[in-house]
């Protein structure tokens, strides 16, 4: 994973996220994907198509700033590098570790979101301290309520993705038939897994601390504006429609539901 030197798109006024898809991004998986007895693979695999864990990812062509930004639409692809190396999801790098553990923003109320934050899976990779605010401000589900959390154990759980049928009645070649759900979050280890094309990696959160992102900021020298973002000086070299520059892609993956 290397860095890439130019900044984070801007469209409509809204910083474009790390792990937002672009419109002319493609989803190729179909193209080369066998559905028999042993599970779904593709004809050909390559290093990248499954994880250490026996997933089997989407496979996507294209990169970030292709077309225009489906706001709500997540690439696979960068969900997953950001969410297995704990890259930040708004600008790709570094998310923020302190001792109460790494940064995720999640939507709710504190009274019924509290509950189920300990030990709860999560599809929205982590944050730096000083894209917090963009993400608070831009992703629907944290725009009413938002609860900042730290967590010191945050474990990969499984992934979501498309559940197949356990069968292949027309030969090995499975269509969108043959797809009994999608979104699905299915844990590794699980003999479900042989049949699920990934689109998302999910980690579990234990040892979960609610924290005050705004205290955190103020504490960091850094200030959400009115508009929710970094003010400037947030970060070296950064202003506040330049978030920060991404990392270049690393592999295919593939996903769903931005922000
Ligand atoms: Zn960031």
């Amino acid at each position: 994973m290397t860095a890439v030197s130019r900044p984070l798109a801007v469209r409509q006024g809204l910083v474009v996220l790390y792990v937002t898809a672009w419109s002319r991004e493609r989803e190729v998986s179909r193209a080369d994907l066998l559905l028999d007895a042993g599970g779904l693979r593709y004809r050909t695999e390559h290093t990248e198509d499954r994880d250490q864990r026996g997933g089997l990812w989407e496979r996507w062509r294209g990169g970030y700033g292709d077309g225009d930004p489906l706001w709500r639409a997540v690439n696979s692809e960068r969900q997953r590098i950001a969410m297995e190396h704990l890259r930040c999801q708004v600008c790709g790098g570094r998310a923020s570790h302190t001792g109460k553990g790494v940064l995720f923003l999640e939507g709710g109320r504190m009274t019924a979101a509290a509950a189920r934050l300990e030990e709860g899976t999560v599809a929205q990779p982590p944050l730096c301290l000083p894209c917090a605010p963009v993400a608070r401000r831009q992703c629907p589900h944290l725009r009413r309520h938002c609860i900042a959390l730290r967590a010191k154990k945050y474990p990969v759980w499984g992934v979501l993705g498309a559940v197949y049928a356990a069968r292949h009645p027309r030969g090995p070649r499975p269509t969108d038939q043959l797809v009994l759900e999608h979104e699905v979050p299915v844990a590794y280890g699980t003999s479900a897994l042989r049949y699920v094309l990934a689109s998302q990696l999910l980690r579990e959160l234990r040892r979960v601390t609610v924290v005050d992102l705004d205290a955190e900021l103020r504490a960091a020298g850094l200030h959400a504006t009115a508009t929710g973002r970094p003010g400037p000086g947030s970060r070296p070299g950064a202003q506040p429609d330049a978030v920060s520059a991404p990392p270049s892609s690393a592999g295919p993956a593939g996903g769903r539901l931005s922000g």
